[in-house]
């Protein structure tokens, strides 16, 4: 499967804002962010050009496609799928991606990023309800348990995470017993609950045209 390979400091830089994806190294003064603020490549330093209109749309989109760590096909299906639903279409969108098994591991704080957290899910080392899932866009549905496997659950990088974890808020729709590596979904996802800046209209506008 495709998927992206170089450096994710980069994607931060290209959007100008902070997405998280490399762990607690994002919330030191390492950051690339708060290093070197402008857009990578050759003429990343010259001033970043005033978007507006389709410009504007298209930055939101990567924006979010990113903090996810979705290709862009994938995304697409996503988007697709949220307009046949009932509701709001950038609001189903939003809780289709909060609901990715990957994500709930993410922010259950089993794993530091959501990249680890794919990771941890590929590898097998997650159970949804007792059994073992190995897809990382697995929709989590409401009631299900989450939990580490219990061979898994002395594996560095999920030991680092959960005790790292302690100044990281999990969502109020999802409950995690920190002792037992596992967590439950016990609402779904609401639009208020997404605590990152997104403007998901321009997304519905950007793929409606
Ligand atoms: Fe983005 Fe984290 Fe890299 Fe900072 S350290 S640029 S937030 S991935």
């Amino acid at each position: 499967m495709a998927r992206y390979r170089d450096s994710v400091c980069r994607l931060c830089r290209r959007e100008g804002t902070k997405l998280f994806l490399k762990g607690h190294r994002c919330l030191t003064d390492k950051c690339a962010i708060e290093k070197r603020n402008f857009a990578p490549g050759q003429h990343g330093k010259s001033r970043r050009p005033k978007l507006v209109g389709y410009g504007l749309q298209l930055r939101e989109k990567q924006k979010v496609r990113r903090l996810y760590g979705i290709l862009e096909d994938q995304f697409r299906a996503y988007f697709e799928k949220a307009a046949r639903m009932k509701g709001v279409t950038g609001e189903n969108l939003l809780a289709m991606l909060e609901r990715r098994l990957d994500n709930v591991v993410y922010r259950l704080s089993m794993a530091v990023s959501r990249a680890e957290a794919r990771q941890l899910v590929r590898h097998g080392h997650i159970l949804v309800a007792g059994r073992k899932v190995n897809i990382p866009s697995y929709q989590v549905a409401l009631g299900q348990e989450i939990a580490v496997k219990e061979k898994s659950r002395q594996i560095v990088p999920i030991l680092r995470a959960l005790d790292l974890a302690g100044g990281r808020a999990v969502p109020p729709w999802l409950q995690l017993d920190r002792e037992n590596a596992k967590g439950r979904m016990v609402s779904l996802p609401r639009r208020e609950d997404v605590n990152f800046p997104i403007q998901e209209q321009m997304i519905v506008e950007l793929y409606s045209k």
